[in-house]
């Protein structure tokens, strides 16, 4: 069966991870998209649970064989990107998929799957939440968050692109929204 995916996209802070966990509680239907990713497998991760960590050249090799849905050298040498395989194995479970990227990211998927797909962004209240979010996350360094912060701008300006926005100002009421919205979607 093909199944529907929803889309949560923002600037690194804004809260969409937070808000896909509560979903993926509150909507058994739904199953989380794993990423490949090329970067270095951090302290607690796991292969399969939080990316498939593959080699530079494993990727690349995946790439031209076309197993990608979407993909992104997010950084140098750092590829990002969403297999076809990964959306196949959760629909053939009969569940939707949920995903979880940055807005390059979401703006593609939605373009390659268009009705069937649902895409939101997660705007934060300002700019400055953004950043003190990061530094509360405890899991960048001073770098990480400055490359981050550089790139937040140009993404606010993309979240017209997108099906739906949240505001994520109370938490309590972004959980409401996103709830409401993907039951609508999904009904
Ligand atoms: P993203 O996945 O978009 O990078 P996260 O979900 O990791 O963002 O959230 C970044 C940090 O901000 C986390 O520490 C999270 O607990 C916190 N956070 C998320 N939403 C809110 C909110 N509405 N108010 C305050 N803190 C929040
Ligand atoms: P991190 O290294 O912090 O886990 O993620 C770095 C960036 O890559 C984040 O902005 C994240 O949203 C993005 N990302 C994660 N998975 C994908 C994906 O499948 N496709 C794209 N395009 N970006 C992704």
């Amino acid at each position: 069966m093909e199944g529907k995916l929803i889309i949560f996209s923002a600037p690194s802070g804004a809260g969409k991870t937070t808000i896909v966990h509560h979903l993926l509680k509150v909507f058994p239907d739904l199953e989380f998209s794993v990423s490949a990713c090329s970067r270095e497998i951090r302290k607690g991760e796991q292969y399969g649970v939080d990316y498939y960590f593959l080699s530079v050249d494993e990727f690349k090799d995946k790439i031209e064989r076309g197993e990608f849905v979407e993909w992104e050298e997010v950084y140098k040498d750092n590829f990002y990107g969403t297999l076809r395989s990964e959306v196949e194995r959760i629909w053939k479970k009969g569940k939707h998929v949920i995903f979880d990227v940055d807005v390059i990211g979401g703006i593609n998927l939605k373009k390659q799957f268009g009705a069937n797909a649902l895409s939101v962004f997660v705007m934060p209240p300002s700019i400055e939440h953004l950043e003190n979010r990061l530094k509360s996350r405890e899991t960048e360094t001073p770098e990480s968050i400055a490359r981050r912060m550089g790139k937040a701008e140009q993404e606010l300006k993309t979240a017209n692109q997108f099906d739906k926005i949240i505001l994520n100002d109370k938490l309590e009421h972004a959980f409401e929204e996103a709830e409401r919205i993907v039951e609508d979607f999904l009904n």
